[in-house]
Parts: C-alpha cells; structure tokens; sequence
C-alpha cells in the first residue's frame, strides 16, 4: 500500500488540532476507541471504532472535510488561500475542481470553525 507523505503530514496535523488531548469518538467523546484500518481512498486517514457507543469514525469524520474527494493537502491550500481573500475562481484554479466546487469550499472555509483553527495555525 502506498502512502503520500504529504498527506500523511495533513492527517497527523488534523488529529493534533482536533484531538489534542488523543483521539476520542466524536460522538460520545470517549477515549476507548482502537484504530480500525483507513479509508479507501485516501490510505493515509485512518479509520476508528469507539467501544462505548459503537460507532466507527475516521480522521474527517463530522468535518467540513468527510467523505470529500479532495485530499486534506489540497483542502489546506484553500485554507491558505482563502486568507489572501482568493475568489471562488482563484480556488478553482488552484485546485483544478468546478467553480461549483470551490465555491461550496470557499463557503465551507469562510463558516467552519475548525477551518478557522487550521487555517491560524498554518498562517503562524
Ligand atoms: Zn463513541
């Protein structure tokens, strides 16, 4: 199995912001879970299960970023984009996605909060 070190990079990033006290469910927010393989299409996100409610999670799960065909390094370039006030054409460019795309991740990046977090820290 390959893995981008990059992206590997971004999900480390991600936990640290997210779980800075170690990975908890974010549903229950208990800290009984195990780590249970990695999702599909990006090898370098890994997947969890919470032994107290059952649910299973991954890195992005009840993120702006879940589910998303972007790659988080790609996600995290719009973050640093948005700062310079980029327009939904800039992003689109920059990302190679539709202008229906960047648009719905400028408006993301603009309302999300932790998006916010990520994007103080990577400005630093
Ligand atoms: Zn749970």
């Amino acid at each position: 199995m390959r893995r981008n070190s990059v992206e590997t990079r971004c999900v480390e990033f991600l936990r640290t912001i997210r779980w800075p006290d170690g990975i908890e469910c974010p549903r229950c927010h208990d800290k009984h879970i195990i780590e249970v393989g990695y999702i599909r299409t990006f090898p370098e996100h890994k997947r969890y299960y919470c032994y107290k409610c059952r649910y299973t999670f991954s890195d992005t799960s009840m993120t702006i970023f879940r589910g998303s065909r972007l790659s988080l390094n790609k996600w995290f370039d719009a973050i640093v984009l948005c700062t310079k006030g980029s327009s939904a054409m800039d992003i689109k460019n920059m990302l190679h996605v539709t202008y229906k795309t960047a648009w719905r991740i400028k408006h993301l990046l603009e309302t999300d909060l932790l998006a916010q977090e990520i994007r103080q820290r990577l400005i630093k």
